[in-house]
């Protein structure tokens, strides 16, 4: 009797209606797998983690790799370049993305979500809503997936795309980190008119003295900040939530009081209501596997970034990508090891970039850490900083992240 050659699959549920499971849904369907998204929410109810966010070049790369990057282009504000300011205001390093590659883009979370709901409901892909995942059985043939309305689903493989608090993850490695308090809590808002002048397509990111803010004013006078700011005492957004915006936005007008920046008029400008209690920042150990069975992961239930990076999107579409360039051309087993071995080592630098080179996101992650810094360590880095990005700018900025291509049509072996 011969073995019988493993299949490629043919379907595929995809648990998680966010960025990284629609996008792999669209990307399966381009590599002709049937994908089912299923989504813990109903559309209405639908809140992403802050209203705004930034779409890095390489993830409309990954997007344009299957055809879908006009969902950014055509709601995406483009963001000529960031400004690295110390807590007086004085610009330490700026960033302008190479040429050759799309501009990083502004989009707004709801009107991101809408414009991959309608791609994906003109590439026929099914998503439905109000179907939270409890638990799932790899029968060796396929996966059974079991709803908290009572209801069941069945396919060949299982994609988990469920997100940072993934319900997937311990199904595959039950032994698998949990997210923990990364000692800051972050705060955002969508304001409707400042009377501060636009930054013309520049981001900024300050290094305040007791907390970080990252704004953009646009040419309508509208804006939208995000703050870090650190907490000593873990807090759940819900307990954060409890304490009220109004008191939030004294508090945070106090962290920004002795800055030289645009941070109190923005502030100022925020009506209670606007402001959105995002929680605490949350670090994710690296994670043994992401694969067994039927059954693995993608987006932050795989691999979250620090927020501040501006890469968990575009590393979770890339991710998307991969993982259904793989599905075409090998069984599960075989397209799961091909998968984590493409990704884990970009993803591994990327974090590693994020966390240990001092502009951006380990900027904002010093400035917001638990302990700010100092005066001496924020004179020393107010002194470094411009030297050190005008030597090596790229390597400290880290451009060769925006750089990845992927080739939808090379095989994979
Ligand atoms: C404050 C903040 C700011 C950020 N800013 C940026 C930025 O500027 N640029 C950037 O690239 N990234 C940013 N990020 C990170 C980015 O939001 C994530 O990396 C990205 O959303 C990951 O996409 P995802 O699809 O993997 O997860 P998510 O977007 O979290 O989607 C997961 C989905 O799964 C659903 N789900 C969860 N459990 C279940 C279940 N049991 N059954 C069914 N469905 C389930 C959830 O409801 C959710 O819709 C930021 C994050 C935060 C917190």
């Amino acid at each position: 009797m011969t073995a019988r050659t493993p299949t490629r699959a043919r379907t595929a549920l995809v648990i998680g209606g966010g960025i990284a499971g629609p996008v792999a849904a669209m990307a399966l369907h381009k590599a002709g797998i049937e994908a089912t998204v299923y989504e813990a929410y109903d559309a209405t109810k639908r809140v992403g983690p802050s209203p705004g966010m930034t779409i890095a070049p390489n993830g409309q790369q990954a997007l344009s790799a299957i055809d879908a990057a006009d969902m950014v282009s055509e709601i995406g504000t483009p963001v000529t370049s960031t400004s690295l300011r110390s807590w007086t205001g004085r610009h330490l390093a700026g960033l302008t993305p190479p040429p050759d590659l799309p501009p990083t883009r502004f989009v707004w979370r709801a009107d991101l979500h809408e414009a991959i709901d309608e791609e994906a409901a003109r590439r026929e892909i099914p998503i439905h809503r109000g179907k939270r995942l409890l638990d799932a059985t790899d029968t060796g043939a396929g996966v059974t997936a079991r709803f908290a309305d009572g209801s069941l689903a069945r396919a060949d493989i299982l994609i988990g795309a469920d997100g940072l608090r993934s319900t997937v993850r311990p199904l595959i490695d039950p032994s698998a980190p949990t997210p923990h308090y990364g000692g800051t809590l972050t705060f955002t808002a969508r304001v409707t008119e400042t009377e501060l002048p636009s930054t013309s397509g520049v981001l900024h990111q300050c290094l305040g003295k007791r907390a970080y803010m990252t704004y953009q004013i646009f040419d309508d006078g509208s804006a939208v900040w995000s703050v870090t700011l650190p907490h000593r005492e873990p807090m759940t957004t819900a307990e954060a939530r409890s304490v009220g915006p109004a008191a939030w936005l004294n508090r945070l007008t106090e962290a920004f009081t002795d800055d030289r920046t645009a941070a109190t008029e923005l502030l100022d400008s925020t009506p209670a209501p606007a402001l959105l209690i995002t929680g605490p920042t949350e670090n994710m150990p690296p994670l043994g596997t992401w694969s067994r069975g039927r059954m693995t992961l993608i987006g932050d239930a795989a691999h979250a970034t620090p927020p501040a990076s501006g890469q968990g999107a575009s590393l979770a579409s890339e991710s998307a990508v991969q993982l259904a360039r793989c599905l075409r051309d090998l069984p599960p087993s075989k397209a799961f090891r091909a998968y984590e071995s493409l990704r884990r080592p970009r993803v591994s630098r990327i974090l590693k970039h994020a966390t240990s080179t001092p502009t951006s996101t380990s900027a904002a992650a010093r400035t917001a850490s638990p302990k700010p810094a100092g005066p001496l360590t924020r004179a020393l880095r107010d002194a470094v900083l411009p030297v050190a990005t005008k030597v090596g700018a790229g390597s400290v900025w880290g451009t060769w992240q925006f750089d990845h291509r992927i080739d939808w049509d090379e095989r994979v072996d």
